[in-house]
C-alpha cells in the first residue's frame, strides 16, 4: 500500500503552534545533560518512556509540527514528504535503544502516540507498550477483542471495518468467532483505547522517572500522562527539538536529535543498541539480560530518594526504595535495576510470531 497523508497518519494530533523553532543545545551542554539523564536513570527504579512522532522522523516518517511536519506543511498548502512506506520503514536507533533498555530491566513501560507500528516491529514486547492512538498494522475484532498484528498496514483508519473477519476458534474448535475486524487508528472524535490508556496511566503512577522523546506533549490525554509521574513525586525529563507544552514542569530538558541523545545515553549506561533484523512481533516481555549492572559514573551522586513514590504508595514492582541514605550518597547505580529484575525463573514466556504467517 502506498503511503500518503490520508492513509498514512493519525489525524489524532491537534494543530496549532506549527513550525516552532528548533532548539539545539551546544555540544558541551548536550553532553552534560545526557550525563545528567544517565544519572537520573541510575537513581530511578521505575522508568517510563513516552514517544512521539519525533522519534520516527529518522525512519523517514514525518512528524506533525517540525519544519517538514504534516501540519506545518499543510498550513503552507504543501504535502508532507514521506521518505518511505510504513512497511519499509526501519526502526531508528531510538526504537532499538528503547528495546534494549526494556530488556535490561530499566524501562518498565513505554507509552507511544505513534501509529507507525515501529515499536512493535522493532520487537518491543506488546505487554509493556501502550499505543494510545493505534497502530497502522493492527486490526481488532469487535466481538472478542482479539488483535492481529499484520505485516502490511491494514488499509483503513478511524476504527472502520477492514473487510476481514476474526478467525479465533471458539470452544471445542467447532466454530470461529467471525467478528468483524476494524483498524485501530483513532479519528478526532474517538476516545483512546481503554486498555492502553489504563496501562499507561498505571505505569505513570508507578514511575519515579518519566522521559519523553520527540513529542510536543500537546495532545490530551497522552501529553499529560508524563505529568502524573511528576505529580506523584517522580521526575520528568523532556527530550525534544522544540519547546513543549510542559517544559516548565521538567526537571531536565534536552534539545537535540533523539537518536543522538539516545546513542550518547546508551554509551553512558554501558549498553549496546541492538541491530534490527527485520520485523518481529513479541507479545510478552522476557528479561534477556537480568542482573546486568549499569555502567556507573564515578563522579556522579545520587540524591536520596526519600520522596520517591516508591516509598509511600506501596505499589512498586519488586524491591523498591533504593539509593538509601540522607542527603547525597555515592551513586553506583544504587542497585535499583538489579533488585527489580525478576529471577530468570519468573521471566515471562516470550512469544514471537513471524510477521509472514
Ligand atoms: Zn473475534
Amino acid at each position: 500500500m502506498s503511503v500518503n497523508y490520508a492513509a498514512g497518519l493519525s489525524p489524532y494530533s491537534d494543530k496549532g503552534k506549527c513550525g516552532l523553532p528548533e532548539i539545539f543545545d551546544p555540544p558541551e551542554e548536550l553532553e552534560r545533560k545526557v550525563r545528567e539523564l544517565a544519572n537520573l536513570i541510575r537513581c530511578s527504579s521505575n522508568v517510563v518512556f513516552h514517544t512521539g512522532a519525533g522519534i520516527s522522523t529518522a525512519a523517514g516518517i514525518p512528524d506533525f509540527r517540525g519544519p517538514n511536519g504534516v501540519w506545518t506543511m499543510e498550513e503552507k498548502g504543501l504535502s508532507p514528504k514521506f521518505d518511505t512506506t510504513f512497511e519499509n520503514a526501519k526502526p531508528s536507533k531510538t526504537h532499538m535503544a528503547l528495546l534494549e533498555l526494556q530488556r535490561a530491566g530499566i524501562l518498565k513501560f513505554l507509552v507511544s502516540q505513534n501509529v507507525d507500528g515501529l515499536h512493535v516491529r522493532s520487537g518491543f514486547p506488546r505487554d509493556k507498550l501502550a499505543e494510545l492512538h493505534g497502530n497502522m498494522f493492527v486490526e481488532e475484532c469487535v466481538k472478542c477483542g482479539k488483535q492481529y498484528v499484520r505485516d502490511t498496514v491494514v488499509g483503513s483508519m478511524g476504527l472502520k471495518s477492514t473487510g476481514r473477519l476474526c478467525n479465533v476458534t471458539k470452544a471445542r474448535g467447532l466454530r470461529a468467532c467471525r467478528g468483524k475486524l476494524i483498524d485501530t487508528i483513532l479519528d478526532w472524535e474517538d476516545s483512546l483505547p481503554d486498555r492502553d490508556l489504563s496501562l499507561a496511566d498505571e505505569a505513570c503512577r508507578k514511575a519515579d522517572l518519566s522521559i519523553t522523546l520527540g513529542t510536543s506533549l500537546q495532545i490530551k490525554p497522552s501529553g499529560n500522562l508524563p505529568l502524573i509521574t511528576k505529580k506523584r513525586g517522580g521526575k520528568l525529563v523532556i527530550v525534544n527539538l522544540q519547546a513543549t507544552k510542559h517544559d516548565r514542569q521538567a526537571d531536565l530538558r534536552i534539545h537535540g536529535y533523539v537518536d543522538e541523545v539516545m546513542m550518547k545515553l546508551m554509551k553512558h549506561l554501558g549498553l549496546e543498541i541492538p541491530e534490527w533484523r527485520g520485523p518481529v512481533v513479541v507479545e510478552r516481555a522476557e528479561l534477556v539480560k537480568p542482573e546486568e549492572p549499569l555502567k556507573s559514573d564515578p563522579d556522579a551522586l545520587c540524591p536520596a530518594k526519600a520522596e520517591s513514590p516508591s516509598h509511600h504508595n506501596g505499589i512498586m514492582e519488586g524491591v523498591s526504595g533504593t539509593c538509601p541514605g540522607l542527603g547525597l550518597v555515592p551513586k553506583s547505580r544504587c542497585d535499583s535495576v538489579k533488585q527489580e529484575c525478576p529471577s530468570p525463573v519468573a521471566a515471562k514466556r516470550r512469544k514471537a510470531e513471524s510477521l509472514l504467517t
